[in-house]
């Protein structure tokens, strides 16, 4: 019995040496005590001190250790682990780790989350959206882009150029605004309140273009021409990568430019002759210089040896001649100018090559290091201010608009939606703020920025659903009025580019967040590739001990969070919010581990299997997404009547990470396995469950009543109170809407009657006569009735008016002159 009791102590300090994490000789001292203590009591024999040795020794003494087992492993490791392809090594050895490592970690350092200063504007910055980007919002129309125009009109293509708007990346030295990453993000918050054309056409030029490559590529001849002209908007810029035959597999372009020499401006240069077939490219049929991408060959040997060089970007004017280019594609109804962009055997010289000719082959390193930083920014900031505004919107239009004698947004069916955009909004402003701060502090964090690019575009999309939903009949029926359609039309667009969603999801967050976040995973492929014998050695036992003592760590703490539902895990706050940051610890302990016997016992074979990759991508993406909402609780000085919201994104990101794990061991290949991992994780099933209907039901409040809360969620929009502003007209019809309910009780009161709540300028009227109302409150009633009307009413048409080609009009009438 008393040696059981010693055995069970022994085990007791191998799992608090697991769950601290100590490091191997020190928990070997550690077990060493214990056990003198028990050969002090009487208690430990002979027996167990040598096993101890047995096992203890070998593992402490490196040299053995390495003979013995690291190198066996090692041999294995090299023949079992699949060869990785340039183009997968350059997406790995791009960008940064930040946040993400700390999740994958098993062990959130919070101290350096909440160290993270909170994202701010310069004066200069908050200058530009209070003036250049509020006026550049308050001149677009949005019918008349969509549907009338089908762009910009040519005033506010001026002014966007005239401000600076394509220059917010570009450094002041060349004349641009060189504004944070943060600033930019909030400029295409507001933009995309006004307008997916106008906000993706900001937002493309700012992103993975010319300027960007050029900035960071470009010799310094190609600087000083390019990047003023840039700046002072004389050159629009476009970069063309997808051709017809590779979409998502962009690597695999089969666009041409062959070494050759050839005349460029009377003279004979060395140079490359393009053959290129390119579409959906945004900006082209407006670009005056395009980059292009195209695999470099050098069949002649004119550069060197190599043959076939590879992806390559060069700079290309528009005015070549022979450059097919200003056709255009039609994007669901959005018309951003987008189209092809063709060549054949056009001649331009070397120089042409973004960084010279020293650049060739070095295009998908160049595309996918820039990539991380222009994917955490324009799509998921353009989704984050799009349902800012459509929250909003919702909210007011929800209290607006009665049936049944009641403001829908009152009924608990809509009280769902509410929730779920009010509670979206919070997150997606959360993590672009977040975000954005990582970058200002030079992270290029390529796995966040797929996660926010998957997240923000698919919760953005499920809003703009929401959202319609809510509208009924008013968000279908398009005009003038309409300022919601164009949006749900539009969302599978930010869901396609950048990064198709699905690929997005199932291969690359969890694809390269294992190999990149993993403290120890790329370690151990870098020693196996080392050639130089001991170095590989050396380094890959490092890993390797490094790694199974992670391995047993995360699984010792999985069990113990499972057993106490992680309630004595630390956390940095006391409040409502301590449970989260100790789930967080939970579940990302859960991510390390899982994802360490999902590669142990896949291998390689975990890249094909997609749909469990996706599932730990989503871990990992949840817990991402719920620490970005405990960081802006923080940031804005944890204000109590936020908590609705906090809860509901929190409890949201939970559920979601928990069914993550639910369903990833549910498919696990085997079975028993998949079982006995559910025994050490989650032996007692799911503790989260959906938002519950009392914080959908407390949001819809919070998005229905003039606030603090409410402010912050729509905080930065364009929501100026102007005729033009369909946005600022909600509020202001929110407003007048809830200070005449109480005029139209004491009308319905004094009159003794139930009046219905509409035609509010009649019920004015009835309250002077009733001497209950003063002129003053007759008047805001009245302003109700047509902010109201203007509210709840659809635009009609003349069919003509509709007709896209009015030149049908002219052979219908003669058919039918014809006919009679
Ligand atoms: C409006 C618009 C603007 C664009 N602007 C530009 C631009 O300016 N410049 C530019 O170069 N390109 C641009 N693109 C191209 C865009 O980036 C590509 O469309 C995108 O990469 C997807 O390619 P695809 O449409 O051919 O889809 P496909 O590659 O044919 O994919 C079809 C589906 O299969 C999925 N899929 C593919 N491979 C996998 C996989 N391994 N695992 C799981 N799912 C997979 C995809 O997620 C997608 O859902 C634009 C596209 C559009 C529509």
């Amino acid at each position: 019995m008393q040696s059981l009791l010693w055995l069970v102590l022994v085990i007791a300090a191998l799992g608090a040496a697991s769950y601290w994490r100590l490091k191997l000789n020190v928990s070997t001292l550690l077990i060493a005590a214990v056990l003198a203590v028990g050969s002090i009591a009487g208690q430990v024999g002979q027996l167990a001190w040598l096993v101890f040795l047995l096992i203890a020794l070998p593992l402490n003494i490196s040299s053995i250790r390495k003979q013995y087992l690291s190198a066996p492993f090692l041999k294995i490791y090299r023949k079992i682990m699949p060869e990785m392809s340039r183009t997968e090594q350059e997406a790995i050895d791009a960008g940064t780790v930040w946040w993400d490592g700390e999740i994958f970690s098993g062990k959130p350092d919070w101290q350096k989350l909440h160290a993270v200063p909170a994202a701010r504007l310069s004066a200069e910055e908050q200058a530009f959206l209070d003036g250049p980007v509020e006026e550049a919002c308050r001149m677009a129309d949005e019918w008349e882009i969509n549907h009338k125009r089908a762009d910009l009109p040519p005033e506010l293509w001026q002014y966007l150029k005239d401000n600076k708007f394509f220059a917010m990346i570009i450094k002041k030295e060349y004349g641009g605004l060189q504004f944070s990453a943060y600033a930019q993000s909030r400029v295409l918050q507001k933009l995309s309140g006004s307008g997916i054309v106008l906000a993706s056409t900001v937002g493309v030029p700012n992103s993975l273009g010319p300027g960007e490559l050029l900035q960071h590529y470009g010799t310094q001849e190609q600087k000083e021409h390019y990047l003023p002209r840039l700046a002072r908007g004389e050159e629009i810029p476009c970069f063309a990568l997808t051709s017809p035959e590779a979409g998502s597999d962009a690597g695999a372009i089969p666009d041409v430019g062959i070494v050759c020499k050839g005349t460029w401006q009377g003279e004979e240069v060395l140079g490359m002759r393009l053959t290129f077939n390119k579409r959906y490219i945004t900006l082209a049929p407006v670009a005056t210089i395009v980059g292009l991408a195209f695999k470099l060959q050098d069949p002649d040997g004119l550069l060197g040896d190599e043959k076939d060089l590879g992806i390559t970007c060069a700079l290309i004017p528009a005015d070549l001649e022979g450059l097919d280019i200003g056709r255009r594609h039609f994007p669901l109804n959005i018309p951003f100018q987008n189209g092809p962009v063709r060549g054949k055997d056009l001649f331009v010289p070397l120089d042409f090559i973004i960084g010279g000719p020293k650049m060739a082959g070095q295009g998908w390193r160049m595309l996918v290091e820039c990539l991380s930083v222009g994917r955490c920014i324009t799509l998921p900031s353009n989704s984050a201010g799009g349902t800012k505004s459509v929250a909003l919107a919702t909210g007011a239009y929800a209290r607006i608009r009665r049936q049944f004698k009641l403001p829908v947004g009152k009924m608990e069916g809509v009280e769902e939606m509410l929730g779920r955009i009010g509670g979206n909004a919070y997150l997606m402003d959360a993590v672009t703020s977040m975000t954005t701060k990582a970058l200002d502090m030079g992270e290029k964090p390529s796995v966040i920025s797929a996660i926010c690019k998957y997240h923000l575009t698919e919760k953005m999309r499920q809003v703009v659903i929401d959202s319609m939903d809510v509208h009924g009949g008013k968000g279908i029926v398009l005009g003038p009025n309409n300022y919601i359609g164009r949006g749900y039309q539009g969302a599978p667009i930010a869901i396609t580019v950048e990064g198709a969603n699905i690929l997005t999801r199932n291969m690359m967050i969890f694809g390269q967040g294992a190999m990149r976040c993993h403290p120890y995973v790329l370690k151990e492929l870098y020693a196996a590739a080392n050639e130089d014998p001991k170095q590989a050695l050396d380094e890959f036992d490092d890993a390797l001990f490094g790694h199974i003592g992670f391995t047993i760590s995360n699984k010792v703490r999985s069990f113990w969070f499972a057993l106490t539902g992680a309630r004595l895990a630390g956390a940095p706050f006391k409040d409502e919010t301590k449970g989260y940051y100790q789930s967080i610890e939970r579940y990302a302990t859960n991510l390390a581990f899982l994802s360490d016997v999902a590669m142990g016992v896949l291998g390689g074979e975990l890249k094909r299997r997609e749909r469990l990759s996706a599932r730990l991508g989503d871990i990992l993406s949840y817990l991402y997404l719920a620490t970005a909402v405990l960081k802006r609780y923080d940031d804005e000085g944890r204000q109590k009547a936020d908590l609705p919201l906090v809860h509901w994104a929190m409890q949201d990101s939970l559920f979601r990470t928990e069914v993550a794990i639910e369903e990833l061991l549910e498919n696990f290949p085997s079975k028993v396995l998949g079982k006995a991992l559910k025994l050490i994780v989650m032996p007692f099933g799911k503790r989260y469950s959906r938002p519950s209907d009392k914080l959908d039901h407390q949001i819809a409040q919070i998005l229905q009543t003039p606030c603090d809360s409410r402010d912050r969620l729509g905080k930065g929009q364009y929501l100026s109170r102007e005729e033009s502003n369909p946005f600022g007209m909600l509020e202001q019809a929110l407003d007048d809407i809830l200070a005449s309910e109480p005029l139209y009780d004491k009308v319905c009161k004094a009159a003794n009657e139930r009046l219905p709540f509409m035609q509010l300028d009649k019920v004015a009227e009835r309250g002077l006569a009733l001497g209950v109302l003063t002129e003053q409150e007759a008047e805001l009633l009245k302003r109700a009735e047509t902010e109201r009307l203007r509210t709840i009413n659809v635009d009609d048409f003349d069919s003509v008016e509709l007709m896209a080609d009015k030149s049908l009009l002219e052979s219908g009438k003669k058919k039918s002159s014809k006919a009679a």
